[in-house]
Order: structure tokens, then sequence, then C-alpha cells
């Protein structure tokens, strides 16, 4: 057996899917490592290579890659249960949220929709991989009660938007704010299409074209704020507009970075810890991004 440093050198970008199927493995083999379960390694929102090609001579990933693959992680409900199994997702609601909301519809036809990885989606942006948005929707859970309003900045496909509705639902805001205005034409054709459509029809869903750095005013405060996109630091406006017993989910850093869990406390003081280390796209300007950053 892999001790974990070993596992954790590996954290460079292109190492993912084995570390992130080393880590299943690992669990299957001992199933008091709930550590490992809890915590997995996330490299999110790069299209990145298949390093276990690159990983010759080493049959152990060979075997872990067919242990995946061969799992049949090919319809929405089994990449729920799987997320489940490996401990990534421990709560029923994000389970419930995440296979009403089915990811196939949100990924470019001819894409593999249910495999755990993210995806391109066009405009030099990624949708994040399943076990990246199901991550967030737990850090979230606790504020994405009944009517609340909750802030998605960067919003790509719209996929975690749609699971924000359904969770804060008719009575609530669920609010993403997307620069791309491309990519939030399509996200309002394809959550019209998905079981957030009635919420989005009546209006507590709703997609903006916007730069999600200056937040949604609008509908400010917010009880929970997803950012989906690395930050070089926290803007100033999101922690404005986050609520006190609000919390937001950020990923900051440039070329290492931290997934950052931001409370602000009832007396308005912000506590801010690190949850994993993540590998996220730039929230960055428009032109930055569509001249490739
Ligand atoms: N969470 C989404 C998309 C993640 S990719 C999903 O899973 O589908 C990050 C997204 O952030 C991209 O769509 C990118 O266009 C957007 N983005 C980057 N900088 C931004 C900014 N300043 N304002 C709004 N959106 C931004």
């Amino acid at each position: 057996m892999m001790n974990l440093s070993t596992v954790i050198a590996y954290g460079c970008r292109y190492c993912t899917p084995p570390i992130k199927q080393l880590l299943s493995y690992t669990t299957l083999l001992n199933p008091h490592h709930h550590h490992l379960q809890a915590r997995p390694l996330s490299f999110n929102n790069l299209n990145l290579p298949n390093f276990n090609l690159l990983l010759t001579g080493n049959c152990l990933f060979f075997r872990m890659e067919r242990f995946w693959s061969g799992s049949g992680i090919n319809k929405n409900k089994q990449m729920v249960e799987h997320l489940r199994r490996y401990g990534v997702i421990s709560s029923m609601k994000v389970a419930e949220v995440m296979e009403t909301i089915d990811r196939g519809l949100f990924v470019p036809d001819g894409t593999s929709a249910y495999v755990d990885s993210p995806m391109p989606i066009g405009y030099n942006a990624t949708i994040s991989a399943p076990h990246m948005h199901a991550t967030c929707l737990q850090l979230l859970e606790e504020n994405l009660q009944p009517g609340v309003h909750a802030l998605d900045v960067g919003s790509g496909t719209g996929y975690l938007t749609a699971c924000f509705a359904l969770m804060v639902g008719p009575q609530g805001r669920a609010v993403g704010v997307e620069h791309i205005p491309e990519l939030v034409a399509s996200s309002i054709q394809t959550i019209e299409k998905s079981a957030a459509a009635p919420l989005l029809k009546e209006g507590s869903l709703s997609l903006h074209a916007s730069d999600g750095r200056q937040g949604w005013p609008e509908c400010a405060p917010y009880d929970a704020i997803h950012v989906g996109a690395a930050a070089p630091e926290i803007p100033q406006p999101l922690l404005d507009q986050l609520k006190p017993g609000g919390r937001m989910v950020i990923p900051v850093g440039n070329m290492f970075q931290d997934l950052k869990v931001v409370d602000k406390n009832l007396d308005g003081s912000i506590s801010i810890r690190s949850e994993t280390s993540v590998r996220y796209v730039p929230l960055t300007s428009r032109d930055a991004q569509l001249r490739g950053y």
C-alpha cells in the first residue's frame, strides 16, 4: 500500500486521474480509511491529458484504470452512486439534487458526461468535475436552505446554479453570473430542459452576463456564494455581498490554488480556512480569458 505522502507528491495538474483512482482503489482495499474518502485531492477545471498513458511500466496504475473505467459510470444516477460509494458525497440532499439535475444535459454533445473529470465547454472554460461540484455543494449545503439567496460566480454551463435553485426552492433566489454571454445563453437553454426549468420560468433562478468579480448586488446579501474560477485574492464585493452567517466557497491562487471556505460570522468578522488543493481556470477579465489568459 502506498502511503499518502507519496500520493500527495503527485500534486500537479497532470496527475489527477491516477491520484483519484489511487485514492478510490486504496479506500476500497481499506474501508477504514474514511479520511481518504472525505478529502479527495481536487485538481479541477482544466482539460487534462490522460496521465495514465505517461505512467508506463506501472502496472498498478493500469489495473486501476481498468477498475475505474470498467465500473460503468455511464448514467447520472450511477455517477452519483459512485461519488457516494467513495465518500465524495455523504449528504443525502446533495445526492438527491445531483441525481435530479442530469449532468448529461450540461456537457457539449459527444462529451462523456458522467466521467469524473472536467470537460471543455468552449471559450477557454470547462464544466467542473462531478467530484468538485459535489464537494462545493456539500460545503455549502447548510447555507442552501429553502428560501435563501445563493450566488454562483462563473456559472459556465449553469449546472451548479441549477442545483442551487433546487436547494433554495421557489421562495429563494439562485443567481448565476458568467462573463461570456454565449455561455449564459446556452446555460439558459440547457436549464430549460432540466428539472430546474420551472424555477427559471418563475424567476427564482436567473443567469446574467456580467463580471462576477463585482458579484450581483441586486439580490445581495447572499447566504451562499460559490465561485467557479480561481481568484488571485478574494474580491471585496463578494465579501461585502455575503450575509452575516453566510458562507462563500472560492478557489484562491494562481499556479497553486486552495479551495477556501469563507464564513462571515454574525458580528461581521470573517473566518477563512483551506479545504483542499485545487486547479481551476482563472477568475479574470473576458478579454484575458478569450486570449487564452
Ligand atoms: N462552474 C461552472 C463553470 C466553471 S469554469 C461549471 O461547472 O459549468 C469557470 C467559469 O468562470 C467559466 O465559464 C468562465 O467563463 C467564468 N469566469 C471567469 N472569470 C469570470 C468573471 N470575471 N466573471 C464571470 N465569470 C467568469
